[in-house]
């Protein structure tokens, strides 16, 4: 039997990571989002987020597909209910689609309410039937501009027409598809409204993303950051914009433009406080679980794995990272980036 054909924790009175009390922190806030980035491995470079001469994590310090399985359902066991796979770019991991045709057991037996990713949308048109088939009904696909020439810049190589490929085989599988957009202010701040516009008008949402200041890259971040206040104040000089409530427990505010009729998501990590709501964790690709993407804390549950620990003392360790998740970040821009890592290694 493969890792794959493991059947969902149950939860029974020997099984001590379920049936327990929910993965609550001091705050008492309820942790039921789990990031988990699959691999630092990426096939584009964007400028923002990596350096053009990576160095990529020896192959040994990585998770297995065994231990991303097994780690990320004993999360599920202890109440997690949305699952991201994202990376560096998941759909390069070697071995991706048997990660997620194992996980997507968990979506079967009701334990998961929603498996998905985040994706650069390059290699998205040969997998997504399978991840449908799968049981994958939304994707976050990542683009900054919709000029070709610019998009190779600001990827460093990458093509455009691969992306839009990706989005349409997504779309054709059913896939509700939202579009992340970091704002940059050098090169797509003019651009932002015709991106906006377009992805509504293929019913797509789309969210703004601030520039965060994670790990060393070439580039001056103070240079590259644009407030996401002021394009909200710029696109409220001609669209209608309404606040929604929606909380998604993230760093994301939404709005409808009445003009479109699409919604826009806005994620300020910076410049407004959205701790007070998170519901989420986030695991490196090397199993290193940090309970904010902001702060420095972290714990090493590879270790603990590959120390031959039971589920069980991953499930206590989990527990012991949550009860010590800060109560915030304190992101700030100029000087060095806040946090050493890359978002490419902790997930986007
Ligand atoms: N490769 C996939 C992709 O691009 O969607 C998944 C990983 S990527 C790290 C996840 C998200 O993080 C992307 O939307 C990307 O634009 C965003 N991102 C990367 N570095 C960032 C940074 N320094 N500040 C803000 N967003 C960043
Ligand atoms: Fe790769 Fe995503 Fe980072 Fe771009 S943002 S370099 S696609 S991991």
């Amino acid at each position: 039997m493969t890792p794959y054909d493991a059947p969902p924790a149950q939860a029974t009175a020997t099984n001590p990571l379920v049936g327990g009390q929910p993965l609550l922190d001091a705050f008492a806030r309820r942790v039921s989002y789990l990031r988990v980035s699959v691999t630092d491995r990426c096939d584009l470079r964007c400028v923002y987020c990596m350096a053009e001469r990576m160095v990529f994590l020896p192959k040994a310090e990585v998770l297995s597909l065994e231990e991303l399985d097994r780690v990320a359902s004993v999360f599920i066991g202890l109440g997690v209910r949305k699952l991201r796979l994202t990376g560096g770019e998941p759909l390069v991991r070697k071995g991706f689609m048997e990660l997620v045709r194992g996980l997507s057991r968990h979506l079967h037996s009701g334990a998961l309410q929603e498996l998905t990713l985040t994706t650069n949308g390059t290699r998205l048109a040969h997998h997504a039937a399978e991840l449908a088939d799968l049981g994958v009904r939304r994707i976050n696909v990542s683009l900054d501009t919709l000029k070709p020439d610019l998009f190779r810049t600001l990827t460093r190589g990458g093509d455009l027409a691969q992306v839009m490929a990706g989005l349409e085989a997504a779309r054709a599988a059913g896939i509700q598809l939202k579009i992340n957009t970091v704002a940059l202010a050098q090169d797509n701040a003019a651009e932002l409204p015709a991106l906006i516009q377009w992805a509504h008008g293929e019913g797509m949402d789309l969210t703004l993303i601030e520039t965060m200041p994670m790990g060393e890259i070439e580039a001056d971040r103070t240079d590259q950051y644009l407030s996401l206040k002021t394009v909200r104040d710029e696109l409220a000089s001609y669209w209608t914009l309404e606040d929604l409530p929606l909380s998604t427990g993230g760093p994301a505010r939404y709005v409808r433009i009445k003009e479109t009729g699409g919604r826009l998501g806005l994620i300020t990590p910076l410049s407004h406080n959205f701790c007070e709501a998170c519901n989420r964790v986030r695991l490196t690709c090397t199993g290193t679980l940090h309970t904010c993407l902001g702060q420095d804390d972290a714990t090493d549950l590879r270790a603990v794995m590959r120390a031959g620990g039971s589920d069980a003392d991953l499930a206590t360790a989990i527990r012991a990272a949550i009860l010590g998740k800060p109560k915030g970040h304190d992101f700030h821009i100029g000087g060095a980036p806040s946090v050493a890592r890359h978002m490419s290694t902790t997930g986007g």
